[in-house]
């Protein structure tokens, strides 16, 4: 009914997919109905879910895509730097478009500093071998400091000069005309402080990049926080984070942009000692395209890459600096 719809979408349920793995009770909760009447609109959700499958199945049968002209597709694909030379070489180039990275490791490693300098980066202009698109940036943990997007976005306006002085005589002519504000204004900013907002969120942003294609990374800043937070039913909890993963893997795909999942660390107890492992456990581990774990070795740190379908396992030092990510 039109009641129920106004509640549904006024408590971030906007597709049919958004309720595909929420329970009724939960669902009662949240739109303060009964279940039985929660029950009912899960229900019609299902069906209608259904016709839309069997039209999809359509769509499928009518165009299967060669393997060549994915590799075509895949060899014309961008990555964004990282802005360590190091990282990108063992990345084949940096944060791969069209994929989900998934980077994680413990409090301090450097984790928000590389969100941000990505969040940043994305936005280097083609004349510079950069993508020249916009960031979503999804805050969970309130880790996001805007004056230090500034320090990194002037640094990266430096950087681009500095080529640009190195590269070509004429350089009053070629002189950056972008400065650190339009950076920061091209970074979409979402503050999120419950798992059942960072689901609306997720489920809203297939409307929100329609209307700005330009976008060409998501960054979620942890995607485990509130997770590990406020959930008690674990397998509910993984159910929910599969949902969520398969959702940004297909705008990834059809946005044709990088998302990259922020991660927290836990402690496993494995053959008498304990061992760092990213969190939300084994299942959630198969669900990115790759994963990352950044570690200490001495005072040094280093990026590893602990899963890839196309990548060698390879691990490379980085420093934070006041400029930013670097060797
Ligand atoms: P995480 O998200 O993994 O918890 P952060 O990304 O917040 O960690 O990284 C914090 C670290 O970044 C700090 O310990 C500090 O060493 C480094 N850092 C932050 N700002 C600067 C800066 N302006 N100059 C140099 N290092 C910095």
């Amino acid at each position: 009914s039109a009641s129920q719809r106004g509640k549904l979408i006024s408590a971030g349920y906007t597709s049919l997919s958004s309720l595909s793995s929420i329970s009724s009770s939960d669902l009662a909760r949240e739109l303060k109905v009964s279940e039985s009447e929660a029950m009912n609109i899960l229900k019609v959700a299902s069906h209608s879910r259904g016709s839309e499958t069997s039209n999809a199945s359509c769509s499928i049968v009518e165009g299967a895509q060669s393997a060549w002209d994915m590799l075509h597709d895949e060899e014309s694909l961008m990555h964004i730097t990282t802005s360590s030379a190091d990282l990108d070489n063992i990345l084949g180039g940096g944060i791969h478009c069209k994929e989900v990275t998934e980077i994680g490791g413990v409090p301090g490693i450097g984790k928000t500093q590389l969100g941000i300098q990505i969040a940043v980066n994305v936005q280097i202009p083609n004349d510079f071998g950069g993508l020249g698109g916009k960031a979503v940036y999804i805050d969970t943990e309130g880790s996001f400091m805007v004056e230090r997007a500034f320090q990194i976005a002037e640094a990266c306006i430096e950087d681009m000069s500095e080529y640009n002085r190195f590269l070509r005589k004429d350089f009053q002519e070629c002189k950056i005309k972008m400065q650190p504000q339009d950076i920061l204004e091209n970074i979409f900013y979402f503050r999120i402080c419950s798992y059942t907002e960072q689901i609306a969120l997720i489920n809203y942003l297939d409307k929100f990049l329609s209307e700005h294609k330009d976008v060409k990374v998501i960054v979620v800043d942890s995607v485990t926080f509130h997770f590990r937070q406020d959930f008690d039913d674990m397998a509910l909890r993984t159910r929910v984070l599969s949902g969520m993963a398969l959702k940004l893997m297909n705008l990834a795909n059809r946005f044709s942009l990088a998302v990259v999942l922020l991660n927290q660390v836990t402690t496993k107890h494995k053959e008498a000692s304990f061992q760092l492992a990213l969190a939300l456990g084994d299942c959630w581990s198969h669900t990115c395209t790759n994963r990352i774990v950044l570690y200490w070795n001495g005072n040094e740190r280093y990026a590893y890459i602990d899963k890839s379908p196309s990548l060698r396992s390879a691990s490379a030092a980085y420093s934070i600096t006041a400029r930013g990510i670097r060797n």
